[in-house]
C-alpha cells in the first residue's frame, strides 16, 4: 500500500465542517465533538434513520446549522464553502438497509458523488464513513485494509456492501482524477447511546429484549463473531483520521472479538435479566467472523479503543432503559409468535451443547 499524503484537514480548518447523517447514531456524537472543538458545523440529515432528538443538545447552538436533506437529491443551494466534509449518511442496520435497498444504494453512490463534487468545488477534505462490510463474509482473519474482501454482489446485503465499496472507489477516482484529499474510515460494529430501541442491530435488540424480560433473538447458532467498538472511541478515530494526512483506508473498530452468544451472556449479566434465548435462522450472507486489524490506526493515528465492552454496554443499557418502553409491546408479540423458542434454557446450557 502506498501511503499518499495530503494536507491535514481539521487543525487548519477555519471554514465550516459539513456532516451528513448528522442526526444519526454516530453523526450526532461527531457533531457534538466538532462543536466542542470550536468548529462551525453544517449538519445534514433526512431523518430516514436518524432522529432530531439526537441533536437536541445542539439545537440552539449558534455554530450549528441544521439542514434537512437527502443527499441522493441535488444538494441545497447556498451551502457555505466547507473546509471538511464527513459523509456519514446511510442506514447502517441490516434491518433498515434491507428494507430500502434502492435508497441505500443511491445514498452511497449518487449521494457520495454529489458530496465529492461539493468537496471538489470548495477544496474540502472529504471523509467517507465506510464499513467492515466492504470485506463481505471475510475469508481472511483478522481483516487488514489490504484485504479485498469476499462480498456477494447480488445478495440482500449487497445494497449496503457494494454501495459502500462503490463509494470508496468514487473517493479514489476523485483523488486520482481531481487530486481531492480523501479519508476512508472502515467502521466495524459500533454501539452506544443513541442506538434506537427499534434499530434492529444485535446490541440494541439484546438490551431491549433483556430489559423487557423477553427472549434474546439469536440468529443462527450464535457462534458468529463481531468486534464491538464504543461510539466515543469511533468518533475519536474519525477526528484523528481527518486531522491526519493519511489518505488510505483505515479500519476503525475494537479488536476484541466476541461471539453473539457471549454478547447475549454479557447483556443478560449486566441487565440482571434471566431472559431465555430464542434461535432464529441466520440471515443470508451474515458474516461468520469479523475482527479488525487496527495496526494502521495504531501507528498512523496513534489511536486505540479505550472503552471496554462491559463499560460501554453498561452506558448503553442505561440509555436504552429510559427509551425502550414503546418497543416492548412489539417484542412481546414477537415472543409469543416464536415457534423455536427455547424457554428457560440458560446461555451456559446452550454453550454446553456445542
Ligand atoms: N444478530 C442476532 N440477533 C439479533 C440481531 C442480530 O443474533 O437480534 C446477529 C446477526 O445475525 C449478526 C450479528 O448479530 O451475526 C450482528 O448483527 P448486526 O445486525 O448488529 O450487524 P452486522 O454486523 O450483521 O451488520
Amino acid at each position: 500500500m502506498t501511503p499518499a499524503a495530503s494536507p491535514a484537514a481539521l487543525p487548519r480548518c477555519d471554514r465550516p465542517v459539513l456532516v451528513t447523517g448528522a442526526a444519526g447514531f454516530v453523526g450526532s456524537h461527531l457533531c457534538e465533538r466538532l462543536i466542542e472543538r470550536g468548529h462551525t458545523v453544517i449538519a445534514l440529515d433526512d431523518f430516514s434513520t436518524g432522529h432530531a432528538d439526537h441533536l437536541k443538545a445542539l439545537r440552539r447552538h449558534t455554530r450549528l446549522q441544521f439542514v434537512r436533506h437527502d443527499i441522493a437529491q441535488p444538494l441545497p443551494e447556498g451551502l457555505p464553502a466547507c473546509g471538511a466534509i464527513f459523509n456519514l449518511a446511510c442506514p447502517a442496520s441490516p434491518a433498515h438497509y434491507q428494507r430500502h435497498p434502492v435508497a441505500t444504494m443511491l445514498t452511497s453512490t449518487v449521494g457520495t458523488w454529489r458530496l465529492l463534487e461539493l468537496a471538489r468545488g470548495s477544496g474540502a477534505v472529504f471523509l467517507q464513513a465506510s464499513t467492515s462490510e466492504v470485506y463481505g463474509d471475510p475469508q481472511v482473519h483478522p481483516q487488514h485494509e489490504s484485504y479485498w474482501g469476499h462480498a456477494n454482489p447480488i445478495g440482500p446485503r449487497s445494497c449496503y456492501d457494494e454501495g459502500k465499496r462503490a463509494a470508496e472507489a468514487l473517493c479514489y477516482a476523485y483523488q486520482r482524477e481531481h487530486g481531492l484529499s480523501v479519508r476512508v474510515a472502515r467502521l466495524f460494529n459500533c454501539y452506544g447511546p443513541r442506538l434506537r430501541p427499534g434499530d434492529g442491530r444485535v446490541v440494541s435488540n439484546f438490551i431491549v429484549q433483556a430489559l423487557a424480560g423477553r427472549p434474546l433473538t439469536v440468529y443462527g447458532d450464535g457462534r458468529q463473531t463481531r468486534s464491538f467498538c464504543y461510539v466515543s472511541d469511533t468518533v475519536r478515530a474519525l477526528l484523528a483520521l481527518m486531522d491526519s494526512d493519511w489518505s488510505q483506508p483505515v479500519n476503525i473498530g475494537n479488536p476484541a472479538e466476541h461471539t453473539v452468544l457471549e454478547l447475549a451472556d454479557r447483556v443478560r449479566a449486566l441487565t440482571g435479566s434471566d431472559s431465555p434465548l430464542v434461535f432464529r435462522p441466520l440471515p443470508a450472507d451474515d458474516p461468520v467472523r469479523r475482527r479488525p486489524d487496527i495496526g494502521t490506526a495504531r501507528s498512523v493515528l496513534h489511536w486505540r479503543p479505550e472503552v471496554a465492552l462491559d463499560e460501554g454496554l453498561a452506558l448503553t443499557i442505561e440509555y436504552l432503559r429510559e427509551r425502550a418502553e414503546p418497543t416492548l409491546a412489539v417484542l412481546h408479540a414477537d415472543w409469543h409468535a416464536a415457534p423455536e423458542l427455547v424457554r428457560g434454557r440458560t446461555l451456559q446450557a446452550v454453550n454446553r451443547q456445542d
